[in-house]
């Protein structure tokens, strides 16, 4: 089946499910992990459905750090499970299923009169657990370089905007980095819709009632019932709704978007300590397109939870002081040319009412108590509330995964899939996506050889060519849409066809991400509406 995504497969797939036709699996919610699980259950033979009330990477997944963590952070906090499974799930990623999409980055930590010959050491010890868990994961040294310590000439080279007054060098260590979440949830959604999966976007659940999901589709304001086996909550932030006995005391993350010359167009990560925390930093990490951003905050996010999170003048003001400390020069509010927040689907406390019905914790059952809970009137940061993930099927049998990161996704599915399998009894193969490329995949070897600008080939791999391909006839779709930013008419002219794209802000703010830079989206708007104007009926 063709993975194409587009307005008129939606409509069609959407009619067939509204007449009566049922599915195995409904899946609630499109971000990475919901993605994830329609592609888990599809590739295990069911017949699957999967729903999202605005698009695909809608919610936090479109605001990460777009990295693809090793699990450096939980080793340092002594989580070593969560350490190995994080860096056996980036060995996945970089090795297998999306080698197009993540790639090898360097961070480097300067040392600066900031950092202490203590935190030196430690920083060191770190590094070199980090390492040994890359090589336990399978993950060679030659596709992540091992950590070591480089001189300041090296620091500068790499990052010349770090002050020099006092550089005694740096300790280099080397982890994954997306070209972008929202590419992930993208390719996830279609490789899925390639194993027949019907993916809807658009279409709002309401309500789930036994083997019945209330549907709303937003654009055209219809109601429709469709009948499910099994439903799937992957919906973030937003997952109480469906099971209000889930429990998330959700955390505001936010970035700024700097331009990377304001950096001295830095070629690694540049990796700040927040003066006076033991285990936190600020990274200012180069992206594609010139970009750089700089993140992130931790903030409890309490109250209801926003469509799209707002950075506040506080935190913005947090990370540019801290970075500053770093740099020769200091960057001011000018230098920011955008900012963006996620809210981290945080677990507070273990749901406690499965109500007998069965209710299953996965791999990860212990989530759930991270012993932070707000309600005790205890005051917890949310930096110290679990990142893992919990599984939980409610006793109306709705199964809910929330939590985790998206580095950890394709486990968050499989627990899932193998929860809501057992909960219905649904006759289904074991998963498998430990060993399925997503769409564009292939071996570094041979995307190095695809005949297409690497720019096109680190977001769209093996089908760069057939994004070029839409350029026939038309050069002028191979130039940049707009001053401030690289992204081609054909891009956008893909995203529809293929990426199911259905109105500009899907062109702007998810399948490509224009949208961070106001002042870029608004000279990119007339090339997107453009793009809807002449696509062919
Ligand atoms: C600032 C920040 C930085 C991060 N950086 C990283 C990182 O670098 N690496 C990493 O591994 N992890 C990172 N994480 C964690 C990671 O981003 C999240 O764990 C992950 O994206 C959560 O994905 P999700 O699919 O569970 O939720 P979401 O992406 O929020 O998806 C939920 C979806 O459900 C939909 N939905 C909600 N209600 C309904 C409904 N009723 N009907 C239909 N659809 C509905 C929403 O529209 C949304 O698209 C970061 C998180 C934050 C906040």
């Amino acid at each position: 089946m063709s993975t194409s995504l587009s307005g008129a497969r939606r409509a069609r797939e959407l009619a067939e499910l509204a007449s009566g036709r049922e599915v195995d699996l409904l899946v609630v919610g499109l971000g990475v992990t919901g993605a994830g699980v329609a592609l888990d259950a599809a590739a295990r033979g069911l017949r699957v459905a999967a729903l999202d009330a605005h698009d695909l990477g809608f919610g936090t997944s479109r605001w990460s750090s777009k990295l693809v963590h090793g699990g450096l952070r939980y080793l340092a906090a002594g989580h070593l499970g969560l350490a190995y499974e994080c860096a056996a799930e980036r060995h996945i990623l970089l090795r297998r299923t999306a080698p197009h999409l993540v790639s090898a980055l360097p961070f480097v930590l300067p040392l600066t009169p900031l950092v202490s010959p203590a935190r030196t050491a430690l920083s060191r010890v770190g590094f070199a657990a980090a390492d040994a868990l890359r090589a336990v994961a399978g993950t060679p040294a030659a596709a992540l370089p091992r950590a070591r310590r480089i001189g300041a000439a090296e620091v500068l080279r790499l990052l010349p905007a770090v002050r020099r007054a006092g550089l005694r060098g740096g300790l280099v260590q080397w982890d994954g980095q997306l070209v972008d979440d929202v590419r992930l949830v993208v390719a996830l959604a279609r490789t899925a819709a390639g194993r027949g999966a019907r993916i809807l976007t658009r279409c709002r659940v309401e309500a789930v009632d036994g083997g019945t999901v209330a549907v709303l589709d937003t654009l055209t304001a219809s109601r429709h019932a469709i009948r499910a086996r099994a439903v799937v909550n992957a919906t973030g932030v937003w997952a109480q709704h469906l099971d209000p006995t889930v429990r998330l005391r959700p955390s505001r993350g936010t970035h700024l978007v700097l331009r990377a010359e304001a950096l001295g167009h830095p070629a690694a990560a540049l990796v700040v300590p927040v003066p006076g925390e033991r285990n936190r930093f600020v990274f200012a990490v180069p992206q594609p397109d010139g970009l750089v951003y700089l993140g992130l905050t931790d903030e409890a996010a309490d109250g209801p939870v926003p469509d799209v999170p707002e950075p506040t003048t506080a935190e913005i003001r947090f990370l540019l002081e801290t970075l500053n400390a770093t740099l020769g020069a200091a960057l001011t509010d000018a230098d920011v040319v955008g900012a963006f927040a996620g809210l981290r689907p945080l677990l507070a406390s273990r749901a406690g009412g499965s109500g007998g019905s069965g209710g299953s914790a996965g791999a990860d059952g212990s989530a759930g108590a991270a012993g932070a809970d707000g309600s005790a009137g205890r005051a917890v940061r949310t930096a110290d509330l679990s990142r893992r993930h919990l599984v939980h099927t409610s006793a109306a049998g709705i199964t809910t995964v929330v939590g985790g990161k998206l580095t950890t996704y394709r486990r968050m599915a499989r627990d899932a899939v193998d929860a809501a399998v057992a909960h219905a009894g649904l006759p289904a193969a074991a998963c498998r996506t430990a060993w399925l490329p997503l769409v564009g995949a292939a071996p570094a070897s041979v995307l190095a050889r695809v005949p297409a600008p690497a720019r096109l080939v680190a977001r769209y791999g093996a089908e760069a060519p057939a994004v070029l391909a839409l350029a026939q006839g038309d050069p002028e779709l191979l130039v940049p849409i707009a001053d401030g930013t690289e992204v081609t008419g054909a891009e956008l002219l893909w995203a529809v066809r293929h990426e199911g794209a259905l109105d500009v802000d899907d062109l702007l703010d998810r399948r490509t991400r224009i949208g961070l830079r106001p002042v870029d989206r608004a000279r990119a708007l007339a090339a997107a509406r453009g793009v809807f104007a002449r696509q062919e009926p």
